[in-house]
């Protein structure tokens, strides 16, 4: 069986207005070219979100908060025919260590097992230095969106060395850069 490619996304300052540690329905806001961008995409990558929530484990929200927020995102994305495979989250702080928050790559690992990804022609979308060097340590194409805190993380990327495959500033130029990458 042909492996299939994967577009992995972060979900806070990628896909969705980045309101420091939104669960409620009203602060859903979902960010310019997300709809039209995962529209061109979709024949070619199955979607999943990975997504770090430390809101959870400081107790700002509950897993159903959580859960009730992400279904609105999923639903509305389910009423353009666009499908989200299954998405991830990291209920931790970073104090708890443990081996599913990004860039550590548990649920990227379950990804390409459980979906049979090519991981090398799949890519990792997000706004966040953390988002890409997950992308890198499991080996896939990344996007260093500059929506959400991206801006503010730009010199973070050099200081810490992390290369992206591209840097966009939002997210119907990052996929016009997937479709014409080589
Ligand atoms: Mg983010
Ligand atoms: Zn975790």
């Amino acid at each position: 069986m042909n492996k299939k490619k994967a577009i992995i996304l972060d979900r806070d300052g990628t896909l969705i207005e980045d309101k420091n540690y939104a669960y409620k329905l009203e602060d859903f806001e979902l960010l310019d070219g997300v709809i039209d961008g995962l529209k061109l995409l979709q024949n070619d990558f199955l979607f999943f979100i990975v997504t770090n929530q430390s809101g959870i484990g400081r107790g700002f929200y509950s897993i159903k908060d959580f859960q009730k927020f992400n279904n609105h995102l999923i639903n509305v994305l389910k009423t353009q025919n666009i499908e989200i495979v299954k998405t991830y989250f990291c209920p931790h702080v970073k104090e708890d260590e443990c081996k599913c928050r990004k860039p550590k790559t548990k649920f990227i690992d379950e990804i390409i097992k459980e979906f049979n990804i090519d991981i090398k022609k799949s890519w990792m979308i997000g706004d966040h230095p953390s988002d890409i060097q997950f992308g890198i340590n499991a080996g896939c194409r990344t996007i260093f969106l500059t929506t959400g805190h991206g801006f503010e993380h730009l010199d973070d990327l050099k200081s810490l060395g992390i290369e992206p495959t591209i840097i966009q500033e939002n997210f119907l130029k990052a996929v016009k850069d997937i479709l014409e990458f080589p």
